[in-house]
């Protein structure tokens, strides 16, 4: 099998209404690039026609199509890991199914590549999405650069490029959940960013809640760093010596003045404000604690349910072909000796 030079991967979630435009956007840019490139969808237990219509197009363009078929929902970052599996591209693309980012700026990343960069991010020119999104992406990526080392300026934006020794490390990682434009900044030798164009979404909705950018942004922080825990334990610790310190103002004060009676309210408030960070610090544990136990059950990851991919129909034709040569000695083999 001759490798391609791009393999461009997509996660497909209920995106029946825009795949037709994502298609008929998707290949002439592809084509446009001069490369040789395969595309591979990985439809993640779509519940519309998503997987019919991707299974279409497999049949119309098996040439430079695989589809990956999910059993189920399992989130977009173990669909992009299934698809990064199934990739040969000497460099990898990752793209949305919704045409937010326009594939015709795929070739901007691999023209940044060219210069010698092995990850390529992307900065959205001009966002195009609901007002909270913003907020939250902005308040995210500070608090991200101030826990991890991972640099990005826009982390919520998917196209991106990778070289093929990032996919290999990152095939080579059994992360059950994880956040994969930190996890290919780990391994990056050089990276880049480039600015891209966004776009509203034209069709269908976006499949994230205000829940589960929550639930990602917790994978990005416990994935990618332990800060969290040792904010928790200095809060602790400065809490104590604080706390020490007014047992003995208490105490000078009781010798020097008498006992004290008011402030009740004051007290109420600091133990309030103590019980907050306590509850917090325990949510924040049970973060890390939650993930520890999915990873050791060692469940997979993601099921597949099926995968359209010509070369391994072809590889699998050959080998029924080759083996119909000794079909004979079979199933003579076969035949129960008496
Ligand atoms: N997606 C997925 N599985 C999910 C959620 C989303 O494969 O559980 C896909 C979705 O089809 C799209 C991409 O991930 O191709 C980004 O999703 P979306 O556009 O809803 O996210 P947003 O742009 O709002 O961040
Ligand atoms: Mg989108």
């Amino acid at each position: 099998m001759n490798t391609p030079q791009l393999s461009v991967v997509i996660p497909v979630y209920n995106e029946e209404e825009g795949l037709q435009n994502l298609f008929d956007r998707l290949y002439p840019a592809l084509d446009k690039l001069g490369v040789s490139y395969e595309i591979v969808f990985i439809n993640d237990g779509s519940m519309d026609r998503s997987a019919a219509i991707l299974r279409e197009q497999f049949q119309i363009r098996p040439d430079v199509t695989r589809v990956v078929l999910f059993n189920g929902n399992f989130g977009q970052h173990m669909a992009i890991m299934a698809g990064f599996a199934h990739t040969h591209g000497k460099r990898v693309v990752t793209l949305d199914a919704d045409l937010q980012n326009p594939p015709e700026d795929i070739g901007i990343l691999l023209a940044k590549m060219d210069e010698g960069y092995d990850y390529i991010g992307s900065i959205r020119r001009q966002r195009n999405d609901v007002w909270w999104r913003h907020v939250l992406s902005l308040a995210m990526n500070r608090i991200r650069e101030r826990i991890t080392r991972i640099k990005m300026t826009d982390q919520g934006c998917m196209l991106r490029a990778y070289d093929r020794h990032i996919i290999n490390a990152i095939n080579s990682c059994k992360e059950v959940n994880t956040f994969i434009p930190a996890l290919a900044y780990t391994f990056a030798r050089n990276p880049a960013e480039v600015v891209v164009g966004h776009e509203e979404r034209a069709v269908g909705e976006s499949k994230y809640s205000l829940y589960d950018l929550i639930r990602l942004n917790f994978d990005l922080v416990t994935g990618f760093s332990v800060v969290p825990l040792q904010w928790f334990s200095m809060v602790g610790i400065a809490t104590s010596l604080l706390s020490a310190c007014f047992v003995v103002f208490l105490l000078v004060r009781r010798l020097l003045v008498g006992p004290e009676a008011e402030g009740l309210f004051t007290l109420f408030a600091i133990a309030f404000f103590l019980i907050g960070i306590t509850l917090f610090g325990i949510g924040m544990l049970g973060e890390y604690i939650g993930r520890i136990y999915q990873q050791v059950r060692h469940r997979p990851r993601y099921l597949i349910q099926a995968v359209l991919d010509s070369n391994q129909e072809r590889a699998l034709r050959s080998e029924i072909w080759s083996r119909s040569g000794d079909g004979m000695e079979r199933r003579s083999s076969l035949v129960p000796r008496s």
